[in-house]
């Protein structure tokens, strides 16, 4: 007898865009071959659980009828390129979103294995006459992130990417990128040449097809120079730091052919989702609605995946999934806004987004245990209860509606961005926690590790006297995270 092995499958969806008819597909899917709940993740796309093996093939396959596939969703290759989370909000936000989509096209591997193995049932033929330019016969020393932020929203946590782009607008016009390279957040306990660390820009891009081209180079260089003896510093940031950002930069513009322009200026004002309606420049209609830590599955209380099917049903709005792991029903007609409105009211989705607090819509977790192999500790299972016990203790400060950004991850990898959060907590062990705090809101400034090791007493206790400090020492307008940076240059 062979072990009850089940496995995750996660898909490739660059912007994190799906039609309705997919929707339903996906939920199909899920309740066919996995647990059923349909997780959003920190990176805009999906994953499924608990898929057991004999049902790996059909799940694929089926994923494949709905023109939707895991290529380099996984491995050492470019994973899912994210983008600003509202594409058809201006024209600008859809651009932003082409480009991700050729990004992801440019970045994957030529190999039709996939196929081969998953899709047509064939032998695996001999491929040694397949070309990959990109990845050669070697691949990435690691997994590689891209991303692209459009100014003034940084939902996409740009900075945490390997690759970052940030679009440069002026007079309404996209006129380039800033290119930022050397993000990740995953470190290893006890291993001190582990480290978070936010990309450093590079410089500026003017066009389309010159930031192609830098991605393109910045990814070989991170192929021929990355370290292959040590997967612990094999990411883009260790290289980076290693040839150094002017060493990194000289031999991507050398394989460029041309050189980066001075940074441009460019400013990030939130990070977070827009929870609501929003109407676009054409008149179509957004609704971001909340999904605590994305797990969309239906409970007695809350049958959010039943209304979303049902919504999904009426073939009358897309779907695009936030970095903050929340879901935009998007591209609404205004004949068919007061439908879905109703809709939206019916299945209790609109009334539970409007009453959910200000910690919690800001609030992101990791997947964890028990379904993660790596996970220490809790986090998306967990993360909701301390929420619920944090609440009344900002309640008692009146700081109830602060948009304080709270992150929860099972281990020091990093998946649900712990590292870049107001109040971060990486797991340690079982119901133990490292607590960092001093990032800044916007996603420019990592946060510190504060207490090691702790339970959730000590975090309620330690929570409680930073945001009593907080409440009488911060300056007007001071966000809780630079308060807490400023805070600890004096602990
Ligand atoms: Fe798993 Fe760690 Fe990633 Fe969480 S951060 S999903 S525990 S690898």
């Amino acid at each position: 007898l062979e072990w009850l092995y089940s496995y995750m499958i996660r898909l490739r969806l660059p912007g994190g865009f799906l039609t309705p008819e997919q929707w339903v597909g996906l939920n199909t899917i899920a309740g066919e071959h996995s647990t059923g709940v349909i997780k959003i993740t920190t990176r805009q796309t999906i994953q499924l659980h608990g898929i057991l093996k004999s049902h790996v093939k059909p799940t694929i396959q089926s994923f494949n009828l709905q023109h939707l596939d895991s290529i380099a969703a996984c491995g050492d290759v470019n994973r899912n390129v994210t983008c600003t989370s509202n594409p058809s909000e201006s024209p600008l936000h859809q651009e932003a979103y082409e480009l991700a989509a050729k990004i992801s096209e440019m970045c994957l591997p030529k190999t039709k294995s996939y196929y081969d193995l998953w899709i047509d049932d064939e032998l695996i033929i001999d491929r040694k006459e397949e070309e990959d330019p990109l990845y050669q016969d070697r691949y990435l020393p690691r997994k590689l992130k891209i991303g692209i932020a459009v100014p003034p929203n940084n939902d996409v946590d740009v900075f945490i990417n390997d690759i970052a782009l940030i679009a440069i607008i002026e007079n309404n016009t996209i006129i380039g990128y800033n290119i930022a390279a050397g993000g990740g957040l995953g470190a290893t306990h006890g291993n001190e040449s582990t480290y978070a660390r936010l990309a450093s820009v590079l410089g500026f891009v003017a066009t389309e097809e010159k930031v192609l081209k830098a991605v393109y180079e910045i990814i070989t260089v991170q192929r021929d120079f990355g370290n292959r003896s040590d997967r612990k510093l094999s990411r883009l940031k260790y290289t980076i730091d290693k040839l150094g950002i002017e060493g990194y930069r000289a031999e991507v513009e050398k394989r460029c052919g041309f050189s980066f322009e001075p940074v441009k200026e460019f400013k990030f004002e939130q990070r977070k989702d827009r929870y609501g309606w929003v109407q676009n420049h054409e008149g179509k209609w957004f609704y971001t609605l909340f999904v605590e830590h994305g797990r969309v599955l239906d409970t007695e209380e809350y049958p959010l995946k039943s209304g979303l099917l049902k919504i999904a049903g009426t073939g009358k709005v897309n779907f695009r999934f936030t970095c903050n792991q929340n879901l935009i029903l998007s591209d609404v007609s205004e004949n068919d806004k007061a439908e879905i409105e109703a809709l939206l009211k019916e299945s209790g989705i609109s009334g539970y987004t409007d009453e959910v607090s200000a910690l919690r819509k800001n609030s992101v977790a990791c997947v964890a245990l028990n379904t993660c192999s790596l996970a220490l500790a809790e986090a998306q299972r967990y993360l909701p209860s301390l929420v619920t016990k944090i609440e009344p203790v900002l309640e008692k400060y009146g700081l109830q509606n602060e948009d304080i950004t709270i992150r929860m991850t099972g281990c020091p990898n990093g998946c649900g961005r712990s590292p870049n959060a107001e109040i971060g907590f990486v797991g340690t062990a079982y119901g133990k926690y490292n607590l960092h705090i001093g990032g800044d809101r916007l996603g420019m400034r990592l946060n510190t590790k504060f207490k090691e090791n702790i339970g959730e007493e000590e975090i309620l206790q330690t929570l409680d006297e930073l945001f009593g400090i907080y409440s009488e020492q911060r300056n007007p307008q001071e966000t809780f995270g630079d308060f807490s940076w400023r805070y600890l240059q004096t602990v």
